[in-house]
Formats: structure tokens, C-alpha cells, sequence
């Protein structure tokens, strides 16, 4: 309670900035003889976002509620004393949950359930292919599910510390006599459930579109999922989800870069090499620039095609691709 609070003594100041810490013992210490009531300071506004903190200021317990993120809110209760949470909101803090990641499981709606909870891998979301309401919750999204393994993205690795994971109930693919991979299309109704769970998400956590990625965005050597039949585009334009280039960025860089005949050419260049390798590790895969064409370039600019050039995802960086990724580049650029 407010009024219940009191200073009696004031003889430490603690000065605090940043992470600096100086803790000054006045000389003279100031003893109160009348109570003092602990007055709420004015919070600062915060004046921007920059994809760290919230134009919300989401410890203020007034607006911390349902339409901003519920349950975020944990309190410890220890023996004999009392927390106060709701006159002390500091500004200084941000949501962990900052990352959607998007899988498929390999396996049917009974094994997904039985593999994801009674495994080591697990995600906070499974989704079936049933024509239902239902979307099934394995772990608590304040926790951490052991989903994304390895990872990078940006400035970030190891993703399953910051992200929401999602399992979406599919088989994978097959590979045809030709040795081509048939992926398994997605029901349309298991596209809008997961479309309306990860709006949800983004809108709570205030995730930035550059961070609601597939799996193989953030593990390209090691993983295809949720592959190139994910509609990654319908998400952008029907749900404002993710990240999506802009056509007219794209027929720019286009008409500005090589043709596909002269990459052709130049192909096998070391310099080229390098300048793909560094297109796509400035826009936010893990890659090492060695001029190279290695199987993790091959696999990463795959991963890119199955996210944002889904028609022809062969691993080889053509004008198309090149002219898409620089447009992302442009769009979303790194901070
Ligand atoms: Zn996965």
C-alpha cells in the first residue's frame, strides 16, 4: 500500500546510472521524525521505438493489460514481505519474447503431440491440420521451448532464449524419381490458424517484422522447414506479418544489376562470390564471406528462396534473387 510506506532513515544514497553504481554514505545522516510518504515519480515518456523499447511502456500496470501482453507480469512472494509492483515500473526493460519462428514437424497430427511433449523438442505451439478452432499451447510462452537448436539471426544467436516457437503439423517433403523434393502443401485452414496465432504474438510482443522467420532462415545449413510452400507473401499482405520486398524496389535493383547472362559469367569469380556472401550476411543470415561457394552459401541462399523466391529455390543466386535481397536490404536494414 502507498500510504503505508514511510522513510524513517535516509542515511545511504545510492546513486545509480547506467551500469554504474556508486553507493556514497552521507556525512551527516538525515533523520526524519515525521513520516514521509512515498510519492510515485512521474514516468519519462519514451520517445521512440528502436526495436528495443516500447512505445507502450509495458510496466505500467495500468495499459499492462490483455491488449498489451498478459501474463508478463510474474512476481516472486517472499516469506513475510510483500512485493510492490505497481508504483515502481521502471522504463528500462523490454519483452524477451522477441522472435516468431516458424516449423514444420516431419510428422502426423497423433506423433506431433506425442513427440513434441514427451521429448526433448518441444515448441510453445503445435498446429494441426484439422478443420478446427483449435490451436494446442505445449509450453508457457514465458518459458523457453527447445526448438531452434543452433541459431543466428542478425546480432542474435542461440533464439530459443528470445523466441516463440511454432510447430505446424506437416510432412515435410519427398524426393521424386528425378531427385527433385516434393513438399506437402499446407491445409487452408491450418494457414489461417496459424496466421491469426502469430498475429496475436507480433501485436502483444511488438516483434518487428524482421524478426518472424522460418527455421531455415536461422539455420539454413541445418534445416528446410517450414519450406517453400509456407505462404510467407499471403502473411505479409493479408495479415501484415513478416517481412515482404516491394515490387518496385525490386524491378529497380533489377534493371540496375547484372543480368542473369552476366552473372552467369562471372559466376565462379571469387569476387562475386563474396559480394553474394556479404548481400546476404547484411541482411541477417550467419554466413561467412570466403568467396567461396560452399555448401552453407548454397544452403543459405536456398533458405532465401524458399522465404522470398519460392518458385525456384535451386540455391543459385540468379538476378531475381539478388534483386530481391537487395531490395530487403533497403527496406529493412539493419539498425
Ligand atoms: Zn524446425
Amino acid at each position: 500500500m502507498r500510504n503505508s510506506l514511510y522513510l524513517t532513515t535516509l542515511g545511504i544514497l545510492i546513486i545509480s546510472c547506467g551500469s554504474q553504481q556508486k553507493t556514497v554514505k552521507s556525512k551527516t545522516p538525515v533523520k526524519s521524525t515525521t513520516p514521509v510518504a512515498l510519492v510515485p515519480v512521474k514516468k519519462p515518456e519514451i520517445k521512440q521505438d528502436e526495436g528495443e523499447y516500447y512505445k507502450v511502456n509495458i510496466a505500467d500496470i495500468t495499459k499492462n493489460d490483455n491488449t498489451v501482453s498478459y501474463g508478463s507480469i510474474v512476481s516472486a512472494n517472499p516469506a513475510g514481505y510483500k512485493v510492490t509492483k505497481n508504483y515502481f515500473p521502471s522504463v528500462g526493460q523490454n519483452f524477451r519474447q522477441r522472435y516468431v519462428i516458424l516449423h514444420y514437424t516431419v510428422l502426423d497430427d497423433e506423433k506431433s503431440i506425442s513427440t513434441l511433449t514427451q521429448q526433448a523438442v518441444s515448441a510453445h505451439y503445435l498446429v494441426n491440420t484439422l478443420p478446427d478452432k483449435e490451436i494446442y499451447q505445449l509450453v508457457d510462452e514465458n518459458k523457453r521451448s527447445y526448438h531452434a537448436g543452433v541459431s543466428n539471426w542478425r546480432k542474435d544467436q542461440n533464439l530459443n532464449d528470445t523466441s516463440v516457437g511454432i510447430e505446424i503439423v506437416n510432412m515435410g517433403y519427398t524426393v521424386d524419381s528425378t531427385g527433385l523434393r516434393v513438399f506437402t502443401p499446407f491445409p487452408e485452414e491450418q494457414i489461417k490458424k496459424v496466421a491469426a496465432l502469430v498475429k496475436d504474438l507480433v501485436v502483444r510482443y511488438n516483434i518487428q517484422p524482421t524478426n518472424v522467420l522460418a527455421h531455415s532462415d536461422i539455420a539454413p545449413t541445418r534445416k528446410q522447414d517450414p519450406g517453400p510452400l509456407f505462404p510467407w507473401k499471403r502473411l505479409y499482405d493479408e495479415y501484415q506479418i513478416g517481412m515482404w520486398y516491394d515490387e518496385t524496389a525490386k524491378q529497380t535493383f533489377l534493371n540496375q544489376i547484372l543480368t542473369t547472362n552476366e552473372i552467369t559469367l562471372q559466376y565462379n569469380n571469387p569476387e562475386f562470390v563474396s559480394r553474394v556472401q556479404q548481400q546476404l550476411a547484411q541482411f541477417g543470415y550467419a554466413l561467412s564471406v570466403n568467396g567461396v561457394w560452399n555448401a552453407a552459401t548454397k544452403q543459405t541462399i536456398e533458405a532465401f528462396q524458399f522465404h522470398f523466391r519460392p518458385m525456384n529455390y535451386n540455391g543459385i543466386m540468379d538476378a531475381e534473387s539478388l534483386a530481391i535481397l537487395q531490395a530487403l536490404i533497403q527496406k529493412y536494414p539493419q539498425k
